[in-house]
């Protein structure tokens, strides 16, 4: 059964709980089986603005395609609230769900480009995936360590804490 990666997000509302009630539902869904969920983690916003996030990644196996699995995960971020105000990218949000990698799928298509076009810059993606699935195969072909120490060595701006202790992840 192909496996995927998708990434939780939310700054608004009660993001924990948010983001605890996506696993719930992800779990619930057909064809989806959650395999693992990283630790959670704060993060400063990246290209966003509003309150800090808190994120995580969930490992899951799934009997259903790359478009299918989006569609769910867009279902989950309606059923917690998501709106998606006009002409502004990246706004808050009380939930997001992103397909991040799919069994290694590659696709162009804007309305689910995999992997995740902007995975590779991202440590509040890299680190808990890091966590999870230490050996993912990335398709940037370096290891998510090695990928993990060049962005934080070039985004000092990206800050990201471990949800429990506050100490930097
Ligand atoms: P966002 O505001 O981050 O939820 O952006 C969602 C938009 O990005 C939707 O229109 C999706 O169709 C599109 N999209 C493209 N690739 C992906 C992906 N890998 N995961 C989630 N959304 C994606």
């Amino acid at each position: 059964m192909p496996n995927a990666i998708i990434a939780l997000g939310a700054n608004l509302g009660d993001p924990v709980e948010a983001l605890k009630a996506a696993v719930v539902d992800l779990e619930g869904s057909d064809g989806v089986a959650v395999k693992s969920v990283s630790p959670f983690y704060t993060t400063s916003p990246v290209e966003s603005s509003g309150p800090d996030y808190v994120n995580a990644v969930a490992l899951v196996e799934t009997t259903l395609t790359p478009m299918a699995l989006l569609k769910v995960c867009q279902t989950i971020e309606l059923a917690h609230g998501r709106v998606r105000p006009q002409g502004v990218i990246n706004a808050p949000r009380t939930l997001d769900l992103d397909v991040i990698d799919y069994e290694g799928v590659t696709s162009d298509a804007p309305v689910l480009t995999l992997p995740h076009p902007r995975m590779h810059e991202r440590l509040f993606v890299l680190v808990p995936l890091a966590d999870i699935c230490p050996d993912w195969q990335m398709t940037n072909g370096q290891s998510i360590e090695e990928t993990i120490k060049k962005v934080k060595k070039r985004h000092p701006d990206q800050k990201i804490f471990t949800l429990s202790s506050k100490s930097m992840a």
